[in-house]
């Protein structure tokens, strides 16, 4: 896969198509991995934590979210194929996972808002199977993980703890939660929940 390299972080050039059946493939070959959508504050904040820097350019797929990066790929002379914003992915992704039964579990936002999200998500897409919710607002990561597996094998965990909280989570913890593929998609919860 080509990249592009914007301030040290390594942009995937991929379509929304391509990164959807990219990660349809990983899902369905159950290969672990993570998909993070940089904004240009999200650069930003890699380029002073180099920590979160190696998460981000570490993902399965690194998807620029915004027109923001597109033209610095375009000042910098690097090649990408449009933007892919991190919601529009999420819902292509979930439309496509709906065709094949596969379960979802959404983590994130305020108390309320994941549930409503899934059962809008479900009225849209049906054959989706919606695996569980839980709200972004915890102390204790450890009982997050032990209700995602107590969920009954996600196949993919959507993380919308906004940035950079969400990748850290992921980074933190998908080698202990039976899921195969997470998604690090900030406010996304809140506009699915309408
Ligand atoms: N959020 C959360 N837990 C936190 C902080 C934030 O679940 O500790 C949620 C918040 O309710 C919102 C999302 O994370 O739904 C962040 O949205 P925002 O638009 O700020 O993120 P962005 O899309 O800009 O990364």
């Amino acid at each position: 896969m080509n990249t592009a390299s914007i301030l040290g972080v390594q942009f995937h050039a991929v379509t929304k198509q391509q990164a959807v059946e990219l990660a349809m493939s990983k899902i369905r070959s159950r290969q672990k991995g993570y998909v993070v959508t940089p904004n240009p504050e999200i650069v930003d904040l890699c380029r002073h934590d180099e920590k979160f820097m190696g998460v981000v350019n570490h993902a399965t797929l690194v998807l620029p979210d915004g027109i923001g990066i597109i033209y610095a790929a375009k000042i910098l002379g690097e090649k990408l194929h449009g933007k892919v914003a991190g919601i529009e992915f999420a819902e292509s992704l979930v439309a496509a996972m709906a065709k094949e039964n596969m379960r979802l579990y959404l983590l994130g936002a305020k108390p309320g808002v994941a549930e409503k999200a899934g059962a809008n998500l479900c009225a849209k897409y049906p054959g989706l199977v919606l695996a569980g919710t839980h709200d972004g607002y915890f102390s204790d990561p450890q009982e997050v993980v032990d209700s995602i597996n107590a969920a009954g094998g996600a196949d993919v965990v959507f993380v919308c703890l906004g940035a950079p909280k969400q990748e850290k989570f992921i980074a933190d913890n998908m080698d202990d939660i039976h899921s195969t593929l997470f998604c690090g998609l900030g406010g996304s919860l809140d506009v699915f929940a309408g």
